[in-house]
């Protein structure tokens, strides 16, 4: 008998299963899937390497930092800024001041906006204790306290935001926003060189035995003095079970409750001729074109996503609840607009839409909920802290450090 079974080999169950290896104790990881790393996996398509679901890792993440090995990773940098198409064309607007100076700034940089945006921000540059301890809101209502209004609201930030919370409304936290604003100004986002899998398997490698795939776990059952868990090869017991599922199956297998989920989609292209050299996420700052609010040329970050001498291209899309996956006719034409070339002979290498992409952070947001859930039981994952790698890897550490500390 283990001293610790841990269900889910996502970010959290690795992290967490890692940790307590490292302490001494024996655990046991059981997975559903075929594989690792949950909502971090990377397809190779035709030579292509497709994440499933486009994402980046932020290296100025806390625990990215000190939990990863990042050298190892070898991350390969987006351009620390973004491209919008607009009306009028595409503009860039990047980290270099001089870019101030140019026409997307002039455009998109007016004092006032820039003012009430870096009035908005003060607090997340400021100490995390001070930012967890104010009151929380809405993002659009932070937006509007902060008079951030006009067109770098609407065309820029609100666009490149709807990517990364997998929603457009405004209905995320702002302290959530924040403490990812906080990382996007220490670290500028980047791929690993072999694709974001690779997060996973680095933790993987620091377990004491293989993770055990293909075991869907369906009950979780104390009896006192251990937890009995049910899988379809049999019964398997501990006194510590560490519940590290996707949220919605947690909420099935411990008593949590189970949050909304917001989707995303994303369309992975192969193309002979890259549409742009560009190295910098472009969003979609049209209003009411859709559905793609961003697509960037990933190949030109991370080469070796893209066989030698093809190009690699993805674009994002939400996925609310219930709605359709969008046609991929429709996406072409946006994508032919966004970089004013046909798009007809790109190969579609993948579709990956992801429903349960993240779990919905609401106002007013704890950043740190409890993970102790029973004597003996546990839940860690991105939405015991929040959605993000970042989440998911403090969540699976912090689990780790209670189950020893007890
Ligand atoms: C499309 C997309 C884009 C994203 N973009 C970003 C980004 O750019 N930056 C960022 O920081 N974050 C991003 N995220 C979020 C980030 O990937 C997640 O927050 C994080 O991976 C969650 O990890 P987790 O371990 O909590 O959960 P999961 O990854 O969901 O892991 C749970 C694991 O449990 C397994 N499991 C489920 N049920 C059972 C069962 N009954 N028995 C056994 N095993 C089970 C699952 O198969 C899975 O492997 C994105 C996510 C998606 C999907």
């Amino acid at each position: 008998m283990s001293d610790v079974i841990v269900i889910g080999a996502g970010l959290a169950g690795l992290q967490c299963a890692r940790v307590l290896t490292r302490a001494g104790r024996s655990v046991e990881v059981l997975e559903a899937a075929d594989g690792i790393g949950g909502r971090v996996r990377t397809d190779v398509v035709d030579g292509f390497r497709c994440d499933r679901g486009f994402q980046l890792l932020n290296p100025a993440y806390p625990d990215a930092r000190t939990q990863l090995d990042l050298p190892a990773l070898a991350l390969q940098s987006f351009g620390r800024g973004v491209a919008v198409r607009d009306d009028e064309g595409t503009w860039l607007l990047t980290a270099n001041p001089l870019s101030l100076l140019g026409p997307a700034g002039s455009r998109y940089l007016q004092p006032a906006a820039v003012a009430a945006l870096v009035r908005w921000l003060a607090p997340a540059l400021g100490a995390v204790p001070r930012l967890l301890a104010a009151p929380d809101s809405s993002l659009a209502a932070s937006f509007d306290a902060a008079g951030f209004t006009g067109p770098l609201r609407e065309r820029v930030v609100e666009p490149f935001l709807a990517g990364v919370l997998a929603e457009d409304a405004g209905a995320t936290s702002a302290r959530f926003v924040r403490l990812l604003a906080r990382s996007f100004s220490l670290g500028v986002p980047a791929l690993p060189a072999q694709g974001m899998a690779a997060i996973p398997h680095q933790l993987a490698a620091g377990l004491g035995r293989p993770v055990e795939l293909g075991t869907p776990v369906s009950a979780v059952v104390g009896d006192g003095a251990r937890w009995v868990v049910h899988t379809p090869s049999g019964e398997r017991a501990a006194a510590t079970v560490v519940v590290a599922t996707d949220p919605r199956t947690a909420a099935v297998l411990a008593p949590v409750e189970a949050p909304a989920m917001k989707g995303l989609v994303t369309w992975w292209f192969g193309t002979s001729q890259a549409p742009t050299s560009s190295r910098y996420l472009m969003v979609e700052g049209r209003a009411g074109t859709g559905p793609v609010v961003n697509t960037a040329v990933v190949s030109n970050v991370a080469p070796g996503y893209a066989p030698a001498g093809r190009h690699l291209v993805q674009a994002s899309a939400l996925l609310p609840e219930h709605a359709d996956v969008p046609e991929e006719t429709v996406v072409r034409a946006q994508l032919a607009s966004l970089y004013d070339r046909p798009t007809d002979d790109w190969h579609l290498l993948a579709t990956h839409a992801v429903p349960d992409a993240l779990p919905a952070m609401p106002p007013p947001l704890e950043v740190r909920r409890p993970v102790g859930v029973g004597p003996g039981l546990y839940v860690c994952g991105d939405h015991r802290d929040t959605a993000s790698i970042q989440g998911a890897l403090v969540s699976g550490r912090r689990t780790a450090e209670a189950v020893l500390a007890a």
